[in-house]
């Protein structure tokens, strides 16, 4: 990669965490003269921008280049380029530099989020229904057309990035065109809200806002666990919804008993609505996702390039979309069509990096471990329950599909066994994935691998 290369990757990834304004206030203009041993000059038009920048926008740039090339850099160094610049320009600058800042700070409030904190942009209309998600949007639809009397609760699980908070917030924005008794928030939320409460003395107005509500939706549920005072609360404010026909939904990472050290009753409670998961889109639902999202920023692509782009794209549905964004900010800065050339090699940048984290057998061991909600030592120590003895199968499977071990080293790792039992293990869940008779497996190993590389390692 050359500089130029490099600093469109950067501006890429800082696109994405920017708004527009923000964006093209701060960036535009700026590019690298000279990178070597890892110290790197971004040159910029003006004072004014080299302030901002070290003082705002150092460690986004800083980790944005980390992403990029893949390794820190030691020294990040901001310079007004005069040469390339006209003076008047700066001038210009200058005395437009107070409007800009006032037009930035008003663009950055989030207008999208309505008043129950839900973001207008997550709706059923964009929300694209393939296989992996199909169930879940169905229920989805089903609750929000019929709340508190279909499924109750719902409850709505699967890997990061997949679609859980757009469905969540979907249902959310749906019912709000008929009632205002809607609470969205997060299981954090929860947690601090009720703290607060309860340290400030007003348990009795956190109870009157929870249980007085039509429609609540707790996001990312598997936080609670753990949090003692926090789940026997939310039990009686569960109980006293579910009892009066209003609906709950939450989701979270996991299914209900997976969820490591939630109360057995309150799971129990979870699963006596419908459970539904979100699993990882196939080929053509990542395609039309793609187009659609290229079409809402006024964006073409060749089918050509989708099709590169969400065959390139594992992960998850996020990634795919920070994928298409840094397409379209490379071309869009650049003034260039994109061409499949031009798409490769901005997805290479990305997917080196990918790569280039290297995985561990101990990164799929903690993963399974924290999958399971069972301790490292016990999955590769000596205990034969079924409870162990599934998730250390699993974990060989892994270390075999995603990181190619060798079955000797696998041995080792998983407490010194013998590589004829890794072999044993890796053959039965191949042979349990390809009967597919249980979907339940394809759907574990798919939520494991999730947590492997949502992980930064
Ligand atoms: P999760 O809550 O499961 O981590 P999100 O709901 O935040 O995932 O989804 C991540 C991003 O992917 C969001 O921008 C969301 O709009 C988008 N997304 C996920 N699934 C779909 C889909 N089926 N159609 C369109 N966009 C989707
Ligand atoms: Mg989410």
């Amino acid at each position: 990669m050359n500089n130029d290369q490099i600093w469109q990757a950067v501006l890429g990834e800082i696109e994405l965490n920017l708004s527009k304004a923000n964006f093209t206030t701060w960036f535009k203009n700026t590019f690298v003269s000279e990178f070597v041993d890892e110290k790197i000059i971004i040159c910029v038009p003006n004072a004014f921008t080299k302030t901002w920048l070290e003082t705002k926008y150092h460690e986004e740039i800083g980790k944005a280049l980390e992403n990029v090339l893949g390794s820190k850099l030691k020294t990040i160094i901001y310079k007004v380029d005069t040469k390339k610049n006209n003076p008047v320009n700066n001038i210009l600058d200058r005395i437009t530099f107070k409007k800009k800042r006032e037009e930035t700070e008003i663009e950055e409030v989030p207008s999208s989020i309505n008043r129950f904190g839900l973001n207008s942009k997550y709706v059923f209309e964009n929300f694209i229904v393939g296989k992996g998600n199909e169930l879940a949007h169905a229920a989805c639809q089903a609750v929000a057309h019929n709340p508190g009397k279909v499924y109750n609760p719902l409850f709505i699980y699967g890997g990061v990035g997949l679609g859980k908070t757009h469905l969540l917030q979907a249902i959310g924005n749906e019912v709000s065109k008929k009632t205002n008794k809607i609470l969205y928030t997060s299981s954090e939320n929860f947690t601090n809200d009720y703290i607060q409460s309860v340290k400030s003395g007003k348990a009795r107005e956190f109870k009157d806002r929870y249980r007085n509500v039509d429609l609540l939706l707790i996001d990312d549920v598997q936080f609670m666990g753990g949090k003692d005072g926090t789940m026997q609360e939310f039990f009686h404010t569960f109980n006293e919804l579910q009892q009066t026909d209003r609906q709950i939904i939450l989701t979270s990472d996991k299914p209900p008993k997976l969820i490591p050290a939630l109360e057995a009753r309150l799971a129990s409670r979870f699963e006596s609505g419908m459970v539904v998961d979100v699993s990882q889109p196939d080929i053509e639902t990542k395609i039309a996702i793609l187009e659609k999202k290229a079409k809402e920023k006024n964006f073409f692509l060749e089918v050509e390039i989708l099709n590169y782009i969400a065959d390139n794209i594992k992960n998850n549905i996020r990634e795919l979309e920070g994928a298409l964004n840094k397409v379209i900010a490379f071309h869009e800065f650049n003034n260039t069509t994109p061409s499949i050339k031009t798409v490769k090699s901005i997805l290479n940048d990305l997917l080196v990096s990918a790569q280039s984290r290297s995985l561990s057998p101990r990164d799929v061991l903690d993963a399974v471990a924290n999958f399971y909600n069972i301790s490292s030592k016990d999955l590769v120590g000596k205990g034969r329950k079924k409870e162990l003895v599934w998730p250390r199968q699993i974990s060989i499977y892994l270390m075999r599909e995603e990181i190619n071990t060798s079955y000797p080293t696998i041995g080792q790792e998983i407490g010194g066994r013998d590589h004829t039992t890794a072999m044993h293990a890796y053959n039965k869940i191949c042979d349990e994935i390809k009967n597919k008779e249980n979907e339940k497996i394809i759907q574990e190993i798919e939520s494991i691998k999730q947590i492997i590389y949502s992980n930064p390692f």
